[in-house]
C-alpha cells in the first residue's frame, strides 16, 4: 500500500500496565511502539490507588508528552491510546483514555475497534436524558457502566461488555486495577506480557518487546482479563464459540508490524509467504523486484525468493515526513503524498520492474508510484498487491473509503490496470491469503468477499455519532 490517501487506516492503539513502579515513562514507550496505529492524538492516564492524573492531546506521541510532560503522571497502574479516528471527528474531546467520573468511583476507558451498535445504545441514552461528551462509539460503554441496571449487579463489566456488537480490544482502568478485554469474535489483537512484578497489555507485541515485558498470552475473545492486587484473574463475559471468530485479517495484510505477533502468527513471516504465493499465482518475466515501503517490503521479499527475481531498493522513503495515508481530512493527506518516496533511477532506469505493494483503496497512489518508475526509465512495471481487491467498506475498525470510493468495488482487474498505467497486475486470492492458516473460518475478510460476520446497525460511517451529538431540538 502506498501510505498516503490510497490506503486504508486502522482504528487505534492501546497499551496498560498494572503493578510496576512509575508506570508513565513505560506506557509512553508503549504508545510510541504503537505509533502506527494512529497519530491523530495521543494519552496517558495513571492512578497511586487515591488520584488519577491524565495528560492527553491532538498529535503524535512524541509531541503530545513533550508539549505536556509525563513527570506529573504519578502511579503503579495506567493505561494509554494512540488514536485514529473510525468514528468521531478529529477533536481534543475525543481523544482516548476517557475518564469518566460515575457515582461510585471514576471509570478510564481505552478502546481499539468499532462498536457496530454503537448509535443504537447511545439513542436510548440521550433520549433518557444522558449527556455525552464525545462523539466516539467508546463512550457508550461509560455509560452502560454507570446505569444502574448493571451498576447494582454482579459482573457488572462482563454484563457492559456483553450488550456490545462489533470491534473492540478495551483497555479499563479505575484506581486500583487494570481490566482489558477482547470482543467475543476476536477482531482486534490484544495481547498480556509479563513486566517485573506486574503486568502489561498491548494492541500488539511490538510494544511488549519495546517496554521489556515477557509476553504471556492473548486476551482470548470474549474474555475479560483483570490485573489488580490479587495478581491476574479471568473471567468470560460471552461464551467462548471457535465458529463465531472473525478476527481481522487485514491486520495481517498491512496493520500490524512486522515484529509482533498477531493471532499467533509473526506478522513478517506471514507477509514473506503472501508474496511467495503471489509469485506463483502471478508469475512475471522481469530483472528485478521492488517494494512500496515500508508495508510491502516482507511480501516484496517473498516475491523475489520464490520468483528469483532480484531484490533492489526501487524508492526510497523519506523518513521526516509523516505517514501521511493516517491523517484524517484529505487536504491533509495529499499536501504530503509527493514528499514521501522518490525514485531510484539508477536502479529502475531500462528494467522490467516488478513492484509490489500490499493493497490498492483507490488506485490513485499507485497509479503515482507507477507513472514515476516510468519517469525514471522503468521499461515494464508489473505490480503485485499482497492482498485480493479491496470491495467494501470495513465497519470494525478501520477506515475505508465508501464502496463508491474503493476502485475495486465497481472496476474489474483489467480496468485498474489500464487506470493505474501498468503492463500487469496481479492481485493475491483469497485462498492465498489464507495458506498460513486453517482456512477462512476464523478470520473476518469482508473488505474483499462482502461476507460480513455481524449484524451491522449503521452504516453511516465515522460521522455518525458526530451526527446525532449535532441534531439539537433549539426549541426552548
Ligand atoms: S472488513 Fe476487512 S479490515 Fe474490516 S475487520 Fe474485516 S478484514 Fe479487517
Amino acid at each position: 500500500m502506498t501510505l498516503d490517501c490510497d490506503s486504508p487506516k486502522e482504528a487505534c492503539g492501546i497499551f496498560g500496565v498494572y503493578g510496576v513502579e512509575n508506570v508513565a515513562p513505560i506506557i509512553y514507550r508503549g504508545l510510541f511502539s504503537l505509533q502506527h496505529r494512529g497519530q491523530e492524538g495521543a494519552g496517558i492516564v495513571v492512578s497511586d490507588g487515591s488520584e488519577i492524573s491524565s495528560v492527553k492531546g491532538q498529535g503524535l506521541v512524541n509531541d503530545v508528552f513533550s508539549r505536556q510532560p509525563i513527570d506529573k503522571l504519578v502511579g503503579n497502574l495506567g493505561i494509554g491510546h494512540v488514536r485514529y479516528s473510525t468514528t468521531g471527528s478529529t477533536r481534543i474531546q475525543n481523544v482516548q483514555p476517557l475518564v469518566a467520573e460515575c457515582v461510585d468511583g471514576l471509570w478510564v476507558v481505552a478502546h481499539n475497534g468499532n462498536l457496530v451498535n454503537a448509535a443504537p445504545i447511545r439513542k436510548m441514552y440521550q433520549e433518557a436524558g444522558a449527556i455525552f461528551q464525545t462523539s466516539t462509539d467508546s463512550e457508550v460503554l461509560v455509560h452502560l457502566l454507570a446505569d444502574p441496571m448493571y451498576r447494582s449487579r454482579p459482573r457488572r463489566v462482563a454484563r457492559a461488555l456483553a450488550e456490545l456488537e462489533g470491534a473492540f480490544a478495551f483497555l479499563l482502568m479505575t484506581k486500583n486495577c487494570v481490566m482489558a478485554a477482547r470482543d467475543k469474535q476476536g477482531f482486534r489483537p490484544l495481547s498480556i506480557g509479563k513486566l517485573g512484578d506486574g503486568y502489561v497489555f498491548a494492541s500488539e507485541t511490538c510494544a511488549l518487546a519495546q517496554t521489556g515485558a515477557e509476553y504471556l498470552r492473548d486476551v482470548c475473545p470474549g474474555e475479560l482479563v483483570v490485573a489488580d492486587q490479587a495478581g491476574l484473574h479471568s473471567s468470560t463475559f460471552v461464551d467462548e464459540d471457535e465458529s463465531r471468530l472473525a478476527r481481522c485479517i487485514f491486520e495481517m495484510v498491512y496493520f500490524a508490524r512486522p515484529d509482533s505477533q498477531v493471532f499467533g502468527e509473526n506478522v513478517h513471516s506471514v507477509r514473506l509467504k503472501y508474496g511467495e504465493q503471489l509469485a506463483v499465482e502471478h508469475p512475471v518475466d522481469a530483472d528485478i523486484v521492488i517494494s512500496i515501503p515500508d508495508s510491502g517490503n516482507s511480501a516484496s521479499l517473498g516475491f523475489s525468493r520464490a520468483s528469483g527475481i532480484p531484490l533492489d531498493f526501487g524508492f526510497i522513503r523519506n523518513h521526516y515526513i509523516g505517514r501521511t495515508f493516517i491523517m484524517p481530512e484529505a487536504d491533509a493527506r495529499s499536501s504530503g503524498v509527493d514528499m514521501k518516496l522518490s525514485v531510484l533511477a539508477e536502479v529502475v532506469n531500462g528494467k522490467r520492474v516488478v513492484v509490489v505493494d500490499d493493497s490498492i483503496v483507490r488506485g490513485t497512489t499507485i497509479r503515482r508510484r507507477v507513472t514515476s518508475l516510468r519517469e525514471a526509465g522503468a521499461k515494464e512495471v508489473h505490480v503485485r498487491v499482497s492482498c485480493p481487491p479491496v470491495r467494501n467498506p470495513c465497519f470494525y475498525g478501520v477506515d475505508f473509503p465508501t464502496r463508491d470510493e474503493l476502485i475495486a468495488g465497481h472496476e474489474d482487474v483489467e480496468t485498474i490496470r489500464e487506470f493505474i498505467g501498468a503492463d500487469s497486475l496481479g492481485y493475491l486470492s483469497l485462498e492465498g491469503l489464507f495458506l498460513s492458516f486453517e482456512g477462512r473460518h476464523c478470520f473476518c475478510d469482508a473488505c474483499f468477499s462482502g461476507e460480513y460476520p455481524t449484524e451491522i446497525a449503521c452504516k453511516d460511517g465515522k460521522q455518525a455519532l458526530e451526527s446525532m451529538s449535532n441534531e439539537l431540538n433549539l426549541d426552548i
